[in-house]
């Protein structure tokens, strides 16, 4: 089937809902920084779905283990254990522990927007009624489900869907006035990304999630932090929060934790988690052998390559070259989650469908700005071959 197959805005003949714009490519194979669509053209990804597969493509070591567990044992439901489970818990588990200093527990689900759930109800189950509140941020991303869209401070993003669960509050980003103002009696918890990524890849300032560590220890709240695309490597450091040096009570994480396989996990500090009883939170799907077997092998292999480390050294490289390119007006973000804002009058749209056409794979997170998350695994002559290419769509867009 070709990648123009069937035309999406025909709905008429498209089998999948229209929640998706119309598809630009049909890939059909993948390895390591490379994709090849259903046409046979390579393309080198710097997007990684989003943040998620960042050992790159078909990872050999992942794979096994997933074709491992397939012929060993998928799922049992959370009656039983499996020995996969109970090893990736505490792989997770001391990831957390190591960074925070904290004791904690976690809850396996299968994504990003189900782990903040568990965040939300379990903020909640902590505080008991009449303190339910959950403060986030203008720009956030939490979520699809309705209470995750409730925490994504994107009013637009509400509008078709109001009535929205009650108990949410949103304050500007980076405006510690603002938090200190916006928090009462009914409120449980403030839930932060380390780098809003959706919303245009904006950091927090170290500083900023310092002081709402300080703000929650003082009035009594959880501090949740939203892992989910900043996790397992892709800033430099394990967690986005390391870079702020905090310590969260409760993080969510999913997106690189499979490597391309859906799952997340919610870890919280013990004497938090411990608010959880029996029967308060659940899934069919939670922690099942086959996801769990991937998880540990992301880990081992994260380990094993230092998988920080490298987004450090990477980005480090990535940017420089990419800041010396003409139509190239800035580039912010860490590690290998980068935004390149382009130069006015540059639309980012038009510069992303160019670089796919040429074979390099990029998303405009704003009007503006292209989002670069190449695997973490990137050869120095992958970036030098996605750098001369958007060189050479920058010189043709501005003469
Ligand atoms: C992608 C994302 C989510 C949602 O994850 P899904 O797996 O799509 O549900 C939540 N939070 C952040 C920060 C994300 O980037």
């Amino acid at each position: 089937m070709s990648a123009h197959s069937f035309d999406t805005r025909g709905l008429t003949h498209c089998p999948f809902m229209p929640v998706f714009g119309p598809p630009q490519v049909m890939f059909a194979r993948g390895r390591g920084t490379e994709l090849w669509d259903t046409d046979g053209k390579r393309y080198l990804d710097f997007l990684c779905g989003l943040a998620v597969t960042s050992l790159g493509h078909c990872h050999p070591a992942v794979t096994a283990a997933l074709i491992d567990q397939a012929a060993q044992l998928w799922h049992v439901s959370n009656l039983f254990a499996n020995p996969q489970a109970a090893t990736a818990a505490t792989k997770v588990e001391s990831l957390l522990h190591d960074v925070t200093g904290r004791e904690g527990q976690v809850f396996f689900c299968n994504s990003g927007a189900e782990a903040n759930e568990a965040a939300l109800k379990l903020a909640r189950r902590w505080a008991g009624h009449g303190r339910h509140v959950v403060i986030s941020a203008y720009g956030s991303f939490h979520g699809r489900t309705l209470a995750t869209l409730a925490a994504t401070g994107q009013p637009a993003k509400h509008e078709p869907f109001q009535p929205l669960p009650a108990g949410f509050r949103h304050v500007a980003f980076n405006d510690i006035d603002a938090i200190s103002a916006a928090i009462d009696p009914t409120v449980a918890a403030v839930l932060l990304e380390p780098v809003q990524g959706e919303g245009g890849v904006i950091p927090a300032d170290p500083g900023y999630l310092r002081a709402v560590r300080a703000l929650c220890d003082e009035r009594g709240l959880l501090l949740i932090v939203d892992e989910v695309q900043c996790g397992f490597g892709r800033t430099g450091e394990w967690f986005g929060f390391q870079h702020a040096r905090v310590t969260p009570d409760i993080v969510t994480m999913a997106k690189a934790m499979g490597n391309g396989f859906p799952v997340g996990a919610c870890w919280a500090r013990r004497e938090v988690a411990a608010a959880f009883q029996p029967g308060d939170h659940g899934s069919t799907y939670s922690a099942t052998a086959l996801a769990t077997a991937v998880v540990s092998a992301v880990i081992d292999e994260m380990h094993r390559i230092d998988a920080p480390r490298l987004a450090h050294e990477k980005g480090r490289s990535l940017t420089a070259r990419l800041e010396a390119v003409p139509g190239v007006v800035g580039v912010r973000g860490s590690g290998l989650l980068l935004a390149v804002e382009l130069a006015p009058g540059l639309d980012a749209k038009a510069v992303y469908a160019a670089l796919l056409e040429r074979g390099v794979v990029t998303n405009a997170v704003t009007a503006s700005a292209l989002r670069l998350a190449p695997p973490l695994t990137v050869s120095d002559n992958e970036i030098d071959e996605a750098v001369a290419v958007l060189a050479s769509v920058l010189q043709e867009f501005r003469s």
